[in-house]
């Protein structure tokens, strides 16, 4: 058995976008250009980046819940790009998601017993006689009570919720989750109770996962290692120490400058990127950043920059790195 759960290779996903009276397809939305990281068993992957650069999207390539355009997807040594549905369905259990608006993905009709209930029964997990007292165990685990089972979603707080959906993202055992920006949607006095306790259930369970965040601040606590994306593209992969102290990327430093010091006294200097991300229907030529940095330089426009290692696991893609 290796060390590696997932490999995601040179990924790729256009949208087509339609037009016309004869609802042609005129353009393509490039969410995701060649994307490449692997997650190994135990590990948290930050997948960090603005809205736009493609990062959600990429979580649900990993999930097969889109059909990618091009490049692969292995884990536990199957390529599962390859597989038909109906192939796909012995790796769904393996694989689940929490996703951002737990009151969206929760039916406000089924009670929280019912809703963990679902997930045993429509994955097989346990003769159903064992899960009333795995639902039990499952509201312990993420610190809600039994008492709790037999409420709806609306008498819960959205913080509530939230762990009503990381319960029923563990009730079958999965090997790998998807947590799609859990805290997103999450008052910011809220936002730390849930990132602890997936940082506990982390350690726990050796929970192996991909983390997507828009800000730097919200996986620094819960990563092992970051991945910075920017358009379609990975700008920076690095461990979390590393990524956190010695930043490469003139993106990755700037989402950092937004990033509170725990020192008290002790501020970054801002660094305020100009205008919008671009469209990913026609991205900058050479560097997709280069629009908005504030080191551009001519080859910037000229050449796509690679992703270089710097050794011990960081990787940048900039002209500048050294
Ligand atoms: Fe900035 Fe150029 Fe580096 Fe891109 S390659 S991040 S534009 S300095």
């Amino acid at each position: 058995m290796t060390d590696e759960l997932l490999r995601v290779d040179r990924l790729v996903k256009h949208f087509p976008v339609r037009g016309g009276a004869l609802n042609r397809v005129v353009n393509q939305v490039k969410a995701v250009n060649g994307v490449s990281f692997d997650v190994k068993r135990g590990e948290v992957l930050g997948l960090v980046g603005e809205s736009g650069s493609g990062k959600t999207t990429v979580g649900r390539l990993v999930l097969s819940l889109e059909e990618a355009t091009s490049g692969n997807v292995f884990f536990d040594g199957t390529n599962i790009t390859a597989l038909s549905k109906k192939e796909m369905r012995r790796f769904r259990t393996r694989m689940q998601i929490i996703f951002q608006d737990p009151y969206a993905s929760l039916n406000p009709r089924e009670r929280v017993r019912t809703v963990i209930g679902h997930a045993l029964a429509l994955h097989d997990i346990g003769p159903p006689e064992s899960h009333p007292d795995r639902a039990v165990q499952l509201m312990e685990q993420v610190g809600l009570s039994a008492a709790q089972l037999d409420r709806f979603p609306h008498e819960f707080s959205g913080g509530q919720r939230q762990r009503i959906g990381i319960a029923r993202a563990l009730a079958v055992n999965p090997d790998f989750i998807v947590a799609d920006e859990p805290v997103s949607a999450l008052d910011v006095s809220v936002q730390a109770q849930v990132i602890n306790l997936l940082s506990d259930l982390k350690d726990e369970l050796n929970l192996t996962m991909l983390f997507i965040a828009h800000d730097l601040a919200v996986v620094e606590h819960v990563c092992d290692r970051v991945a910075v994306m920017y358009l379609g593209k990975i700008m920076e992969i690095a461990p979390a120490d590393t990524l956190y102290s010695r930043p490469n990327h003139p993106y990755t430093e700037a989402l950092l400058s937004a990033v509170p010091t725990p020192e008290p006294g002790r501020k970054r200097d801002r660094i305020t990127l100009s205008g919008d991300i671009p469209s990913p229907i026609d991205p900058p030529t050479g560097c997709v950043f280069r629009t908005r940095c504030p080191r551009a330089e001519k080859v910037c426009s000229e050449k796509m920059p690679k992703l270089v290692g710097l050794g011990e696991g960081h990787f940048s893609a900039c002209h500048l790195t050294t």
